[in-house]
């Protein structure tokens, strides 16, 4: 699919070949990243609200110990949980992580829902966390959008963005229009990774770097415009 925005088009697909294999090589391999199943997926994420993700790691694989899935989770105390997640700061989210296990043993036999407006009914389940259960638990086709991942759509078509710009439809119809729809988890991993590791808040971004930098008008203006 060829997808135009600012007078630049981008072929998705070609975006996906080149995309895909640089994130096999560069994968970074969280434990919540070697697994499908969606609880240890949902809490993860949640975790990592607002959160360095390696500050994640190590009460992440300390709670899973614990709590290794709904039902154990449903019966903790909240004092419990404040306990287990204490050094992730932001105490709101430990309530929401106690109504969350209440509410999927009260609706759901303790299973994670599929469904997006399920999963969007539970306490603290934002867009972006529904999108990422779906995707890395069920391989779904969703986009997730994030600072991150919009900084990368932008730069690809040349667009200027701002913090308010992951609600934008404009820049979610071309992350949506992007997407692998046959490997959408490996895909979304690997977007995220070329964030956090190439296309990063610095200007100008590592663009030598990059898989992308062919098809991407941020990255063929730098080979322009680079000293010879
Ligand atoms: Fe980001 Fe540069 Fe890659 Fe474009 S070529 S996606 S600006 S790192």
């Amino acid at each position: 699919m060829i997808v135009e925005a600012n007078g630049h088009t981008i072929d998705s697909v070609r975006l996906g070949e080149l995309l895909l294999p640089w994130g096999q090589e560069n994968f970074r391999a969280f434990p919540w990243r070697t697994t499908v199943n969606s609880y240890r997926i949902l809490m993860s994420e949640v975790m990592l609200h607002r959160t360095q993700a390696i500050q994640v790691v190590p009460v992440y694989r300390s709670f899973m110990m614990t709590y290794p899935d709904t039902a154990v989770l449903a019966n903790a105390s909240l004092r419990e949980l404040q306990d287990a997640l204490f050094s992730l700061g932001l105490r709101w989210r430990i309530d929401l992580i106690h109504r969350m296990a209440s509410e999927i043993m009260i609706k759901w036999g303790g299973h994670i829902p599929v469904e997006r407006a399920d999963l969007l009914s539970l306490p603290g389940v934002s867009e972006y966390i529904a999108g990422a259960v779906r995707c890395f638990a069920w391989n779904l086709p969703e986009p997730l959008a994030d600072t991150n991942t919009i900084r990368i759509i932008g730069r690809l078509f040349g667009l200027e963005t701002r913090d308010s710009s992951r609600r934008s439809s404009r820049f979610r119809t071309l992350l949506n229009s992007l997407i692998h729809f046959d490997e959408p988890r490996r895909y979304n991993y690997a977007l995220l990774d070329l964030a956090d590791g190439v296309c990063t808040k610095k200007r100008p971004p590592d663009c030598h770097l990059c898989p992308l930098q062919s098809l991407c008008q941020t990255g063929i203006s730098w080979v322009a415009e680079r000293p010879s």
